[in-house]
């Protein structure tokens, strides 16, 4: 049985930047390790992780 990683939401505190983080499975690519990384790709800041109620 798989593990199902729940997505989550990272917000940048300084710009207010924000992106959505879903893992699609438990195995990660480089890809996925780069979006998942909480910091700010716009200011370098250290983003803050928000958890998400509803997936739209
Ligand atoms: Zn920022």
């Amino acid at each position: 049985m798989a593990i199902q990683p729940n997505p989550y939401k990272l917000v940048c505190p300084n710009c207010g930047s924000s992106k959505i983080v879903a893992p699609r499975s438990d195995a990660f690519s480089p890809k996925d390790l780069i979006a998942m990384s909480p910091v700010c790709s716009k200011c370098g800041n250290k983003m803050e992780r928000k958890n998400i109620d509803k997936f739209i």
